[in-house]
């Protein structure tokens, strides 16, 4: 089955976003407590597609171990030949992205697949701060064109179709 992988800072509303596409209000564990052991969930979409819940990164208080487990973990996932369909990569729109937001980004360049960008929170933020927020998430990524950012807003459902459209279309792309 094709997978659509989810990254994204702790806190940035991962398990939101996952829940608020699948329709389901405790799919995804909101709020998990920083630190807790790492690992990567897969949901099984109706037999079509799986969504893999990417462990969080970018926590203030954690190990060097934690951090290699969390290193090692990411390059065996992308290193497999599981198929990685699509990626998307949550950032909050409020804030400039962060230098682990930068490193995630690369790692889904340099795997190739097509990949996306949710600005979640979008209802935090004032209309007229928009454009600006978008550019500023678009260049501290060093993002080519090609790659889409997304507004969105898990709490209140902004953007869930254009997501899901984005999806739709790699999914039916899989041969
Ligand atoms: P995760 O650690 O990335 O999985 O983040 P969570 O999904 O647990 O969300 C972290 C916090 O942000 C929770 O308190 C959520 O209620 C809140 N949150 C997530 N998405 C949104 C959003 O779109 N808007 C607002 N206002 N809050 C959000």
């Amino acid at each position: 089955l094709p997978q659509i992988a989810f990254a994204g800072k702790s806190n940035v509303g991962k398990s939101s976003t996952i829940n608020r596409l699948l329709n389901r209000k405790n799919f995804a564990r909101v709020g998990n407590a920083p630190g807790k052991t790492i690992h990567i969930n897969f949901f099984e979409i109706d037999k079509k597609a799986y969504f893999v819940d990417l462990p969080g990164y970018g926590y203030a208080k954690v190990s060097k171990k934690e951090r290699d487990r969390w290193g090692k973990l990411m390059d065996e996932y992308f290193a497999s030949d599981d198929t990685l369909t699509m990626g998307f990569q949550i950032v909050d729109i409020r804030h400039k992205p962060t230098a682990d937001d930068v490193t995630m980004t690369n790692w889904f360049l340099q795997t190739g697949v097509p990949f996306a960008i949710i600005a979640n929170k979008l209802d935090k933020i004032k209309k007229s701060q928009l454009e600006g927020s978008l550019q500023t998430i678009r260049t501290t990524l060093h993002l080519p064109e090609n790659v889409p950012v997304i507004p969105f807003s898990a709490e209140k459902g902004n953007g869930k179709d254009e997501v899901l459209a984005l999806i739709l279309e790699h999914i039916h792309e899989e041969k």
